[in-house]
């Protein structure tokens, strides 16, 4: 019998950053030169496990939709693109630094991290009061106890106030909230803090040779851009009607203030978007219709529903009229993980303005040409990565030693199967490469004939392989197999012509599709 072995979160995700690594799945950028700050690179089995991730938004989104489909747009862009699109003017963060630890924050981030922290507390009571009271009843616990009440009232304040700078662009009461809040940094532990100051993002670089202010361009910070600026040629040629959805994965580039979240937050990410265009008055139907589909995608892969909530925006973007994110519960706490927006009709209408073109879309039943309303659903590939990747992680005791396994969603594990002879003579070898040139379809799979079958399990638990073929003295004699189940560790004999179904039933991106 496997026992989880119960760690806390910090060391968790330590070990969660160090496995990546050691196992081929992500590495620091350029690690030769001491790394790039926030940059990473993924290995064998992170590419992988990537690409299949990518894929099954890709195939849930154009496959599974009638009326969407996928784009490839360039990372350069035109610049007038994000002056359109609000970006050059006010695609900021809030900065502030420690004048002693000489390190830099983000000041919305500070605020927000206190306010968790004070919900931890109310957390606590709860958890304390539940262990006192026979029949406790949390809503009644939270509505009359004093100290409970007391830090609810204090992060309603605290909310209000926040939110009412970050309307008013008031960075002078951003600082105040921080310094009324005694929010002290975490490395010195002082609260001498520099007063807060706007940080523009986007990264510029310079097109051709000549370098002046006509040849900047931006390194796309978001990917939807692309969709915007193609909507019309899109439309079209794919001929699409309303409301239709245009989707793209790809790179995007942000110069974030702080990022020591390994990938979780990076200066080079992936995103997956998609702009859903509709008819003004509808965004809202549209707006809950891809709320509720998109946490459908992420509960299909099988993660407990406990790891997911939603939470609706503090404040609204400049383009947006409703905006959420899905939080996903991450070894550090619950953090956003997808957001979904209703745009309006801001960036549409704001390109038209720009670029002096049309972008109106011909109803044939209202007989009239309007801008349409966009609903955005928009989440980062790599922390999705990461989401994966640190719930799957596990350690259990098992016959008094530790494996580490990592239980990765079968259908998008990077390696789908391992085949093994168990031993390198009478023949085992030539069936175990027959057998491999047969799954090889079904995605990567490995051969291995080193080390003891154990050894070799353990090698496959930990980079989440979910099955395991060994050719024994059995097959030689009756053509079956045993086939090992990684989460379980249960073995089953099967004959070796089923196994290509088998596996393919069970490890296919087409399983997860089919729950949709
Ligand atoms: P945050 O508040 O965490 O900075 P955001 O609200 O700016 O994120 P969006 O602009 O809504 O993020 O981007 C959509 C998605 O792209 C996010 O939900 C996230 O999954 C991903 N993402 C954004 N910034 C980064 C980053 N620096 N590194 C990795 N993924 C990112």
């Amino acid at each position: 019998m496997a026992q989880n072995v119960v760690m806390q979160s910090e060391e968790l995700f330590k070990k969660i950053v160090a496995h990546a690594k050691e196992y081929g799945f992500v590495y620091p950028s350029s690690e030769i030169y001491d790394g790039l700050s926030a940059v990473y690179d993924y290995g064998a089995y992170g590419a992988e496990l990537k690409n299949n991730i990518r894929s099954y938004w890709w195939q849930a989104m154009t496959y599974l939709h009638q009326n969407i489909v996928g784009i490839d747009a360039a990372i350069f862009m035109h610049p007038t693109t994000w002056k359109a699109s609000g970006h050059v003017d006010a695609f900021n963060d809030p900065l502030i630094d420690n004048k002693d630890s000489k390190k830099r924050y983000r000041a919305d981030v500070l605020i927000e991290e206190y306010i968790a922290k004070l919900q931890e507390k109310i957390q606590k009571e709860i958890e304390k009061a539940k262990k006192r009271f026979e029949n406790f009843d949390e809503e009644f616990f939270k509505n009359t106890n004093p100290r409970v009440k007391e830090i609810q009232d204090k992060i309603h304040q605290i909310e209000q106030r926040f939110k009412t700078a970050l309307e008013n662009n008031d960075l002078q009461e951003i600082k105040q909230i921080i310094l009324d809040c005694e929010i002290v940094c975490p490395i010195s532990g002082t609260r001498n803090w520099t007063d807060v100051r706007q940080f523009n993002l986007m990264f510029a670089t310079q097109l051709g040779s000549v370098s002046d202010e006509a040849n900047t361009i931006y390194l796309r910070p978001e990917t939807a851009q692309g969709i915007f600026v193609n909507f019309l040629n899109v439309q079209k040629t794919a001929r699409m009607k309303i409301p239709f959805g245009i989707a793209q994965t790809g790179k995007a580039f942000r110069n974030e203030i702080v990022a020591r979240q390994f990938i979780f937050r990076m200066r080079e990410f992936e995103q997956m978007e998609m702009q859903f265009f509709v008819k003004p008055g509808t965004e809202m139907e549209w707006y809950e219709y891809w709320k509720n589909d998109r946490l459908k995608w992420h509960l299909a892969l099988g993660l407990s529903p406990d790891f997911y909530r939603f939470k609706d925006h503090t404040k609204l973007a400049h383009y947006a009229n409703a905006a959420c994110d899905i939080e996903f519960k991450f070894p550090f706490g619950f953090k956003e993980l997808e957001g979904i927006h209703s745009r309006t009709d801001f960036d549409l209408s704001n390109h038209e303005k720009y670029s002096g073109k049309k972008l109106q879309y011909f109803d044939p039943e209202e007989n009239k040409s309007y801008v349409p309303y966009v609903v955005e659903t928009s989440v980062g590939l790599d922390r999705l990565f990461l989401a994966i990747f640190s719930s799957a992680y596990k350690e259990e005791m098992v016959e008094n030693e530790t494996r580490t396994v990592l239980s990765i969603p079968p259908a998008l594990a990077p390696v789908k199967a391992a085949v093994f002879p168990l031993v390198k003579k009478d023949g085992m070898p030539e069936i175990a490469q027959k057998l491999w040139d047969e799954l090889k379809f079904l995605g990567k799979v490995i051969y291995e004939d080193k080390d003891t079958i154990g050894r070799r399990y353990r090698r496959q638990d930990a980079i989440g392989t979910p099955y395991c073929i060994t050719i024994d003295n059995e097959t030689l004699q009756n053509e079956t197999v045993t086939v090992r189940e990684r989460d379980t560790m249960q073995q089953e004999r099967m004959h070796i012509s089923k196994v290509y179904s088998y596996l393919e039933e069970k490890t296919s991106i087409k399983t997860l599709l089919r729950k949709l």
